[in-house]
């Protein structure tokens, strides 16, 4: 389409891993003139996102998953490798990682990511056919206007990079918009009284936030909230500087990572379809209990099928299996049931679905059978989050109701007679608070 006095233009709201990687795919494969233009608000985020900027990832927090598989472009599954092998310049890399030949089911770091995409874009840019261009803006996009043949998108604070002035407010015409603006932050509402409190780490994936936790005293008593990758980060970041202190892991499911095995590769199983009957309309629980039915058939039916799949990851298997067969089943859930049915299961889904890098677990894990130096707790705040009157930065999870502790390794079965009627640290963090 595009226009008069420019270009088509297509404005990439993002610029984490999925607005990086748009950009990538466009300038590869345009072959009319294009200008593409990713906008991102936070410079700190580029190329990068919350899970890969340097700043809130210490070296140490590596990859959920392993490092043959964190490519971005499907049909080169050995890219990230390729670069981070051949490529990647490692002069300001720590010793621990500076000689390390990263292999298909080993562990890497998170920080390194945003060079990797940036050096994709880079080289993409510069590949990219005549009249094919890429601009990369700073920018909030407060606003987007859908017109017949074109789309006006609002931005606050623009910043170009040709050198002129930031723009407090600007409107940028485009004739395609694509939204790539990740996770929103939730903002946690049974901590509402103690956000900014010292002792309160609201973003454990920041510099302040950082600063903070590696700050804590050693003997410090923490509660996370939250039990699954990031609160592993915490606790694994916290051990790491030698905490003494009990380390209480409190989610509403009480589950754990469970590690790959080492040698772990990706692999898509072909299994059939889920048989979740003809009757569309018996309802979410009548679907549920199909669905539980056909979900332990297909995971005996791996394990009798393919013997080399490990136990650790039939659900892993079985989950990817039924990947394509999704759309078909959401279909028939009301999105207002969905909504319901992912707050309940979607912690559930997500540990069936993928594990975790030994890298990972393994420091927790032992923690956890070192007679409670990691607790996990199966509970809810469900009152506020308050700090007490002591002056050194004490709090105290008020009602925080934890019916039961478990610091075995494996993820519990609920609900269990123990019963504690709050819990309360000298520092906390909330990790959970993503969607
Ligand atoms: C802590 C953490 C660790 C993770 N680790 C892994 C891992 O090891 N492996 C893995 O595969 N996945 C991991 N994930 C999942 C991860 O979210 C995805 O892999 C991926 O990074 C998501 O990319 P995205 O581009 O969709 O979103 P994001 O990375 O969140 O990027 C969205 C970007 O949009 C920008 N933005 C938002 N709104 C606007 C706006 N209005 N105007 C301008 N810009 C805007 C944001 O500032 C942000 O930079 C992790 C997630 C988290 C939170």
């Amino acid at each position: 389409m595009g226009n008069a006095d420019r270009p088509r233009r297509v404005v990439i709201v993002g610029s984490g891993l999925a607005g990086t990687a748009t950009a990538v795919r466009l300038l590869r494969f345009a072959r009319e003139p294009v200008q593409v233009v990713l906008l991102e608000r936070r410079a700190e985020y580029r190329h990068a996102g919350v899970a890969y900027h340097r700043a809130g990832n210490p070296w140490h927090h590596v990859f959920n998953i392993q490092a043959g598989r964190m490519s971005m472009c499907r049909e080169d599954v050995d890219d990230f490798m390729l670069w981070a092998n051949d490529e990647a310049d490692r002069t300001d890399w720590p010793p621990e990682w500076r000689d390390v030949m990263f292999t298909e089911s080993g562990p890497a770091p998170r920080c390194v990511y945003p060079d990797y995409l940036a050096a994709r874009l880079a080289q993409a840019a510069h590949d990219a056919a005549p009249g094919v261009e890429l601009i990369e803006a700073d920018g909030d996009a407060i606003d987007i206007h859908a017109h017949s043949h074109h789309v006006r998108v609002v931005v606050e604070s623009l910043c170009l990079p040709s050198g002129a002035p930031a723009l407090d407010r600007a409107v940028l015409d485009a004739d395609h918009v694509v939204l790539a603006t990740g996770l929103e932050t939730r903002s946690p509402g049974f901590a509402a009284e103690v956000l900014d409190h010292p002792a309160f780490v609201r973003h454990p994936y920041s510099q302040p936030g950082l600063r903070r936790l590696q700050g804590a005293r050693t003997d410090a008593t923490v509660v996370v909230i939250g039990s699954l990758l990031s609160a592993y980060d915490v606790a694994g970041l916290l051990l790491r500087r030698g905490h003494t202190g009990t380390i209480h892991l409190v989610s509403r499911s009480g589950l754990a990572l469970r590690p790959y095995p080492p040698d772990h590769q990706h692999r898509v199983l072909s299994l059939p379809p889920p048989d979740l009957g003809a009757d569309t309309d018996a309802g979410a629980d009548d679907l549920l209990r199909r669905l539980r039915q056909a979900w332990d058939a297909a995971c005996r039916r791996v394990a009798a099928e393919f013997p080399d799949v490990a136990p650790a990851v039939v659900s892993e298997r079985v989950a990817k299996a039924w990947e394509p067969y999704l759309p078909a089943i959401l279909e028939r859930i009301p999105s207002a049931e969905l909504r319901a049915l992912l707050d309940r299961y979607g912690s559930l889904i997500a540990t069936l679905r993928i594990g975790a890098m030994a890298h990972i677990t393994d420091p927790v894990h032992a923690a956890m059978g070192e007679g409670g130096r990691i607790v996990r707790s199966v509970g809810r705040s469900s009152r506020r989050v308050s700090s007490t009157p002591s002056g050194r930065g004490d709090w105290t999870t008020s009602a925080l109701r934890c019916n039961q502790r478990n610091s075995g390794s494996t993820p519990p079965s609920y609900p269990s007679a123990e019963f504690r009627p709050y819990c309360s640290g000298t520092f906390g963090v909330s990790v959970s608070c993503h969607f």
